[in-house]
Parts: C-alpha cells; sequence; structure tokens
C-alpha cells in the first residue's frame, strides 16, 4: 500500500467531507433497504444482532478474535453471530440481522482491497433448510437487489449502470475439488486441505463474468458448525459465492451440524476449548432444528455493486489490518 494511501485512511475524518463517498453511501443505504424488502416478503424477521458475548465464531480464516474483560469474565466481540443464529430459529424459523463483526485480520490482508477489520453482514438462518434451498434464495436476493438499485439509482451509478448486469439464474456451481482442478488448469496449485489462498480466489473470480458458488469445502478449513458430507465427512455441506470480475467473496453459508454428540466431536476435531462454549452446548443438548443459512458483507457487496477498486471506499470510516485510522 503506498505511503500516501495510507496517511489518506488515517486522515479520513479530515477528508470525508469532499471525496465523492456521498453516491457509494446512496448506493448502499438503498441496497440495504432492498435487502430487507426482499426478506421480509419471504417471511424473515429481522432481529438486532448480538456485539459481545461468552463466545464467537472460530471459522475466520486466520483472523483474531478479541476479548474484552466483561465485569471480570472474557467476552467476545461478535466475529460472526453463527452460534446465536443456531439458537434464535428455535423460535423464530426464518431470521437475519444486520450484524457487526470484528476480526483482527492479518497485516497482509490490507493488500487483498477486500478485507475490513470491521465490517457487517446481513447474516439470515432458515430452519429446516438445506444449502440448496439457501443458495437458491441468495441468488434471488442478489439478483433482486442489483435490479433495485439499478432502477433506483442510475445517477449515483455512473459510468458503473452499463457494466452491472442482473446475473443468470442459476448460478454456476463448482464443488472446492473442482474449483482447485480449475486453478490447477491456470498454473496454480494450492493445497487439498484448506482455504482457497485470497490471491488464487481473485484469479478464480477473474475468470468469470457472473457470480458462482464453490461448495464442499474441507473440513479442516471451515468452522466446526458445518455439517459434515455424509457420503464423505472430510468434506463439508458449506458453500462461498465468489462475484465476478476479481471481486472475490460475497457469501459463506452453510447446513448446521445441530446433534450434540457430532457436534462436540467435530469441537474436538477442530481443537476448540469445549468449556468456553457451555450455554450453546446447553442448548444443543436440549435440542435445537437442523438448520441452514449464510452471511454476506455489506460492504463487499457495495464495492461489487458500485465497482470500487477498494473495499474502503466503501465504508464511511475503514478499519484496515495494521491501520490505526479513526
Ligand atoms: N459464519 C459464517 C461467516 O461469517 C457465515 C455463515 O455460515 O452463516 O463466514
Ligand atoms: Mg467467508
Amino acid at each position: 500500500m503506498s505511503s500516501e494511501l495510507l496517511e489518506n485512511l488515517k486522515k479520513r475524518y479530515l477528508t470525508i467531507r469532499n471525496n465523492g463517498l456521498t453516491n457509494v453511501l446512496k448506493i448502499q443505504d438503498e441496497t440495504i433497504s432492498a435487502i430487507r424488502t426482499f426478506l421480509k416478503k419471504e417471511g424473515f424477521i429481522e432481529i438486532l444482532a448480538p456485539i459481545i458475548g461468552p463466545a464467537t465464531d472460530p471459522g475466520i480464516r486466520g483472523a483474531k478474535q478479541v476479548t474484552i474483560n466483561y465485569y471480570g469474565v472474557p467476552f467476545k466481540l461478535m466475529s460472526s453471530m453463527i452460534l446465536y443464529k443456531q439458537m434464535i430459529i428455535t423460535s423464530i424459523p426464518k431470521v437475519f440481522a444486520l450484524s457487526p463483526n470484528i476480526r483482527l485480520e492479518p497485516l497482509e490482508t490490507a493488500k487483498t482491497r477486500r478485507h475490513l477489520t470491521e465490517f457487517r453482514q446481513i447474516d439470515l438462518e432458515v430452519a429446516h433448510a438445506t444449502c440448496k434451498e439457501v443458495m437458491e434464495l441468495g441468488e434471488r436476493m442478489l439478483c433482486h437487489v442489483i435490479d433495485e438499485v439499478k432502477s433506483r439509482c442510475q445517477m449515483e451509478l455512473g459510468e458503473r449502470l452499463k457494466s452491472l448486469k442482473t446475473p443468470q439464474r442459476p448460478f454456476k456451481r463448482y464443488t472446492y475439488d473442482e474449483a482447485i482442478e480449475i486453478l490447477k488448469n491456470k498454473g496454480i496449485t494450492i493445497e487439498r486441505d484448506g482455504e482457497i489462498p485470497w490471491d488464487a480466489e481473485e484469479a478464480l473470480s477473474r475468470a468469470h463474468s457472473e457470480p458462482f458458488w464453490i461448495t464442499n469445502y474441507p473440513m479442516t478449513a471451515r468452522g466446526f458448525y458445518y455439517m459434515e458430507k455424509e457420503d464423505n465427512p472430510a468434506f463439508l455441506e458449506d458453500f462461498d459465492l465468489i462475484y465476478p470480475e476479481g471481486f472475490g467473496e460475497a457469501i459463506s453459508g452453510g447446513q448446521r451440524e445441530h446433534r450434540y454428540v457430532k457436534l462436540v466431536e467435530r469441537m474436538k476435531k477442530n481443537g476448540e476449548n469445549i468449556s468456553e462454549y457451555g450455554w450453546y452446548l446447553d442448548m444443543v443438548r436440549m435440542g435445537i432444528p437442523p438448520s441452514a443459512g449464510f452471511g454476506i458483507g455489506v460492504e463487499r457487496l457495495t464495492r461489487f455493486i458500485c465497482g470500487l477498486e477498494n473495499i474502503w471506499d466503501a465504508v464511511p470510516f475503514p478499519k484496515i489490518a495494521g491501520i490505526p485510522s479513526p
């Protein structure tokens, strides 16, 4: 990152009044409204997201969680509200929240142009749903949002209005293994048991002009809460949606492990300290419904819709790894 850019980010509070954010933030506002309208029509109820709690999402790709001292008890800032989503669907079977998340990302993510350490996601969960059903929901939601924003923000989108196309449904689906093969054919070899690295994911994204799914990531790459594939437990019933044109990851989600014994087994395999999850495991032991859901990053969606090079131009007060900006 150039030192000029770094200074710019640190001094955002001085430049914000004339840096052209207005159009982007109007588009973001319409984007959020369009998602809310869409989900409410689909029968979802919006809840207020938790911000702190005794445990949070450990499946955050090498980012660190933040612990605070809550009256003498270590508490976490939410890295995602996944554990709470699994709980709340016992009373609200179709639920969503605009959830703020904190993830202390590794320093090198300052260069990916799509990582923030403070971000928001529309986090949703559906009781008794399968991966296939929530993926189909995600496709309809993205198409609806793009249609709405294109009709409401013609002036604000400017040049991007022409190149932003409503995608064709159904979106293409690759398994993780197929994605690894495509990368191999491009001369990019990656280990078959981990995440797809940022630059490889960007290369895949650049090779597409429409959003596409990658399903069934390896168990070793993801959080304990995704269900293992029945016919091949080394892989998961999960998915990411990848934006085209180099914009990279849009959505992560999957089917949840809701069976107490299996869940404890998975937590142990993932090296989790079971004692940190007391309340969560109590609820699971009492019985929670099977469910599936996903999270879609609001700033990344804004970046994609506006066609912005950098994620920090999709948020008024950006927080980037290693940069202590206000
Ligand atoms: N917890 C996931 C994430 O934040 C999203 C999900 O599986 O619902 O990446
Ligand atoms: Mg993800």
